[in-house]
């Protein structure tokens, strides 16, 4: 049996090993997580563990994503839980620091990526792409991985990655996985324990519709008239809110008219109970 992953909680500790694979030539990768694993996580650390010689899953409920209304407090965690899932998954390392080794108390410094952090999650949580790309940015400088993994389940999320490690060169490849699912199409979150049964037997109609969209925009119907339908469906399924479910530029996030030479992709939250769900399908080019 594969041996329990070690687990360093100081950004010194996590440079001293990954600083000794490298020396030793080994290529690194690594995963950023809050915690609370699911399939989804671990088909990360499954690829990252493929394509790299090392591999280091970070843990942190990072604090300056979540808005002081959000669910920081409630936000599930379980140490001891996840460490057994990535010793069976073959995790090397576990950096999992505490608040406090990561942001100083004065510290001042923040990482804005323009553009893509506007609109869409960001309309209404403006505070999440700023923390977001503040803690991935230390997370790649304190590990300087040559490959770090993020899902498409948070597509607005990967393209914001994307850009700061393009835009602050930071030498690191940037790999997009695809989104892991339940069964009956839900895609897999941290925050699918909140949803009461009967939540959860709607919650997979987001897929389903974002896919009917999808399709329909690929046959070339109007932008605006497919989101509308789609956003109708879900408050029909059940949806309670629907915060917003758009056809976008794939690369860009650009809102588009009707899909043209250039892949896109249908994005979306929406609210079941107190609980926002997102989701997003590919949509081809014409
Ligand atoms: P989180 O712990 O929610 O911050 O997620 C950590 C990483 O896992 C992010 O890169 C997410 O996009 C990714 N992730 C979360 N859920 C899934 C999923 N269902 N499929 C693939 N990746 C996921």
């Amino acid at each position: 049996m594969t041996a329990a992953p070690e687990i360093v909680r100081s950004v010194a500790a996590l440079r001293e090993r990954v600083g000794a694979w490298r020396r030793a030539g080994f290529t690194v990768g690594l995963v950023p997580t809050m915690g609370a694993l699911h399939d989804g996580h671990l088909s990360l650390v499954a690829q990252a563990r493929a394509e790299c010689d090392r591999m280091v899953t970070t843990i942190f409920v990072n604090p300056t994503q979540f808005a002081p209304h959000e669910d920081f407090a409630q936000y599930p965690r379980g140490e001891a839980a996840d460490v057994a899932k990535l010793q069976g998954a073959q995790c090397d390392l576990v950096f999992a620091p505490e608040s406090g080794e990561m942001y100083r108390p004065d510290a001042t410094t923040a990482v804005r990526v323009g553009g893509l952090s506007e609109g869409l999650c960001a309309v209404t949580r403006p505070h999440f792409f700023q923390g977001v790309a503040t803690v991935v940015t230390k997370l790649l400088l304190q590990a300087l991985p040559d490959r770090a993994y993020f899902g498409e389940k948070d597509y607005q999320q990967l393209q914001v990655v994307t850009r700061l490690a393009r835009d602050l060169d930071i030498p690191v490849q940037i790999v997009g996985v695809p989104t892991v699912r339940e069964a009956d199409g839900l895609a897999m979150s941290s925050r699918n324990l909140y949803l009461s049964p009967e939540e959860r037997k709607v919650a997979p109609t987001l897929y389903r519709v974002l896919q009917a969209a999808a399709r329909r925009a690929e046959s070339g119907a109007p932008v605006a008239a497919v989101e509308a339908e789609a956003r109708d469906a879900l408050l029909a399924a059940g949806f309670d809110k629907v915060d917003y479910l758009e056809i976008r530029d794939a690369v860009t996030l650009a809102p588009l008219t009707q899909v043209g030479d250039r892949p896109a992709r249908a994005i979306a939250a929406a609210y079941l109970g107190k609980t926002r769900l997102i989701d997003n399908v590919a949509v081809a080019a014409r």
